[in-house]
């Protein structure tokens, strides 16, 4: 049975174990629960850029930072379908659209309704990050066929007023609970190498693993520092703060044995990876990542280099109908 009553001590003694056995229990784990030479390829595109009134510290988007980022309008839905053609055309399963809102006005619906119905249409799983949803919101995009919904808790609670000072950590579950109770898949995961310690490493991970249900997704992500943002800035002054390699892929491998079913993302962060860190990572349990050369305003290691790696580290992209189908179930 998939445990939700993990404690701090386990999960801190877990990060501690010596790294060759935590990461060979996490990939006995991996193994009992998922095809291990499969890896999920995901795309994500941002449909409405910049512009946002929340503070997160990591941001590029957010109207707090220098970064340059110019704010656009909400993407038309006939480019978002074409881009889905695109994405789908090049081996992606699911088909990630963001948008940088604190939440989504009564406007923005009915577009986004119509995206999710068309990209579901071509047959790739859809998911949406568009900032707090209300339970009414959120059950209008369980009725279009919404698969996921991303809404990463960021951080531990203890330091997410350190990174954002906009919204509190219960406002996150909050809306959490809201997609959850409407039927919607969780996705749901946050940064590492924001400065933070181990012991707020393990909180992440224990907040994620103890929620009512694991989130069907957790996306792992090491921040990529943007000048102009509060972390960026503060980061290019203290490169020593950076997450290192070992310990990320220790969190992938926590994360792994304490969430066994959920599909573990190797996300931002990788474009900077070695092949060999994320080698480890997908033998430590990792098997999503996101494909394609942005990650919404950030770079990303691009088809040509995911394909490459994949020939020879031997892996498959995971097929889009095993993923519904276990979506479904
Ligand atoms: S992470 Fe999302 S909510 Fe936070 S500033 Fe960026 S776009 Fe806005």
């Amino acid at each position: 049975m998939t445990r939700t009553d993990w404690t701090r001590d386990e999960i801190a003694a877990l990060f501690d174990l010596p790294f060759t056995e935590l990461v060979f229990r996490a990939a006995e784990v991996h193994r009992a629960h998922h095809d291990a030479g499969a890896v999920q390829r995901s795309t994500l595109l941002s449909i409405k850029t910049g512009g946002c009134p929340e503070d997160c510290g990591y941001c590029s988007q957010s109207v707090s930072a220098d970064s340059g980022v110019k704010a656009t309008k909400l993407m038309d839905v006939r480019a978002v379908l074409q881009a889905a053609a695109q994405a789908k055309d090049a081996g992606s399963t699911r088909f990630c659209m963001g948008a940088a809102w604190r939440n989504p006005k009564e406007r923005d619906m009915p577009a986004v309704i119509a995206m999710v119905e068309g990209v579901r249409a071509m047959g790739l799983e859809t998911c949406m990050t568009l900032g707090m949803l209300e339970p009414q919101q959120a059950k209008r995009l369980a009725d279009a066929g919404l698969d996921y919904y991303n809404h990463n808790i960021d951080t531990s609670p203890e330091r997410y007023g350190d990174v954002i000072t906009t919204r509190s950590f219960q406002e996150r579950l909050d809306t959490l609970d809201a997609v959850r109770s409407a039927g919607i898949n969780v996705c749901s995961g946050g940064i590492v190498g924001m400065g933070e310690t181990r012991e707020d490493r393990v909180s992440f991970v224990h907040a994620l693993a103890t929620l009512p249900e694991h989130p069907g997704s957790v996306p792992i992500n090491a921040l990529v520092p943007v000048k102009g943002t509060v972390l960026g800035d503060m980061l290019a002054d203290t490169p020593m703060a950076r997450i290192d390699d070992i310990e990320f892929v220790r969190t992938i491998a926590v994360a792994r044995i304490t969430m066994p079913e959920s599909m573990v993302r190797l996300s931002a962060g990788r474009e900077s990876m070695s092949e060999a860190t994320q080698a480890l990572c997908f033998l430590a349990g990792a098997n999503s990542i996101f494909t394609g050369d942005k990650l919404l305003t950030a770079a990303n290691a691009g088809d040509d280099k995911d394909d490459a790696l994949f020939a020879k580290l031997g892996l498959r992209a995971m097929a889009a109908e095993c993923r519904l189908s276990e979506a479904a179930e």
